[in-house]
């Protein structure tokens, strides 16, 4: 089934249905505005858990699960708040018309197409999926929205059947014990007076355009570089993030960053994105590479201070991740100076991170 798209940006009208784009660089849900989403690669977490498990003998995981399961559940909870499903949401026999809703959720947001099998409010639930963007963190994704819906724990089980999936999730008695250290917490965000180019018909942010939902296939593509593309929770990487500090310590944060750092070297290579022969070129690669992060509601660059051939310094507000956003402007400094970067950063007030770049003395 096609969804009516936006004529001028062709953009469906669902994805304006289910957020809003701020003036302070994030994306939130319509209806809460608390609770955030982002646009990311979709392949990126499953390559950050895949590093990070290499780089140390440490089972990740479990963490990535049960982060992506909590930030759903806190997501979808907002979802449900909506008039008709609110209401639909207590009451069994409707329960059926949000679980519907939930396959609408996996095409929106580019994760999976589904559809359900069959749904025993209070027992289980059986989708067929097609291109789930990670088998993991899809699984955690729909236990996650039936503990928003049925407000008890689930587990998940994977079945391959004919180049498509099954997947069965089933009430249980409680969580593991991991999964209550992942819960997330409420943030403070920062006003701005940010505003992206807006669609003349719809409204939505314009540089949208590149994005193309295929809600037959259940996957959003960035045309410009034939990468998929998902919508998630504004979450799961800080929490996992914070965990794997807090089990691994330190040594774990260059990891995350070199991850993050090299990923976006390849997409800045992808888009053609690269240093320019004067001063004023590279000012002007950099502004293009810093408006990447409203557009995906990973927080904005709210003042930069940048000397080529030397520092970089930019604040950000509502920072979607720190480590996360230190990997992407190593690689934006990168990308301009032809110079790995030495990143570091510091609060500067609540909201707000200072993060400076300097040219790296060790060997690149
Ligand atoms: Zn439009």
């Amino acid at each position: 089934m096609k969804h009516r798209r936006c004529k001028t940006c062709g953009v469906p009208g669902q994805v304006g249905r289910l957020h809003r784009w701020m003036t302070n660089g994030t994306i939130v849900n319509a209806r809460m505005t608390g609770i955030r989403q982002v646009f990311m690669e979709a392949d990126f977490l499953p390559e950050l858990r895949e590093r990070i498990s290499e780089g140390l003998d440490f089972p990740v995981s479990p963490i990535f699960y049960e982060a992506e399961r909590n930030s759903v559940r806190v997501t979808v909870e907002a979802f449900l708040r909506g008039p008709l499903l609110r209401l639909t949401a207590r009451i069994p026999i409707f329960r059926r018309a949000a679980v519907h809703y939930f396959n609408n959720l996996a095409w929106a947001t580019g994760t999976a197409s589904s559809h359900t099998v069959a749904y025993h409010s209070g027992r289980y639930g059986l989708a067929l999926m097609r291109n789930p963007f990670d088998l993991d963190l899809m699984a955690a994704v729909v236990v996650g929205a039936f503990e928003a819906l049925e407000r008890k724990p689930f587990r998940s089980f994977w079945k391959k059947e004919d180049g498509a999936y099954l997947l069965r999730v089933e009430v249980i008695k409680e969580k593991p014990e991991l999964s209550g250290r992942l819960e997330v917490e409420s943030e403070v965000l920062k006003e701005g007076d940010l505003h992206l180019r807006s669609c003349p018909r719809c409204g939505l942010p314009l540089d949208l355009s590149h994005l193309e939902w295929r809600e037959e296939e259940g996957m959003i593509i960035d045309r410009r570089r034939g990468m998929r593309m998902i919508n998630l929770d504004g979450y799961t990487p800080r929490l996992v993030n914070r965990e794997l500090v807090r089990e691994l310590g330190e040594e774990v944060i260059p990891i995350i960053i070199d991850a993050k750092r090299d990923y976006t070297l390849k997409m800045l290579k992808d888009l053609g994105i690269r240093s320019g022969e004067d001063d004023k070129a590279r000012l002007e690669a950099l502004r293009d590479m810093l408006s990447l992060l409203p557009l995906y509601g990973w927080g904005m660059a709210s003042e930069t201070e940048y000397t080529p051939g030397g520092t970089l310094r930019v604040w950000v507000d509502n920072p979607f991740d720190e480590y996360l956003i230190a990997g992407r402007l190593a690689a934006f400094y990168e990308a301009a100076e032809g110079k790995r970067a030495r990143v570091e950063w510091r609060d500067s007030g609540p909201a707000s991170i200072t993060y400076v770049l300097t040219p790296s003395i060790s060997p690149a």
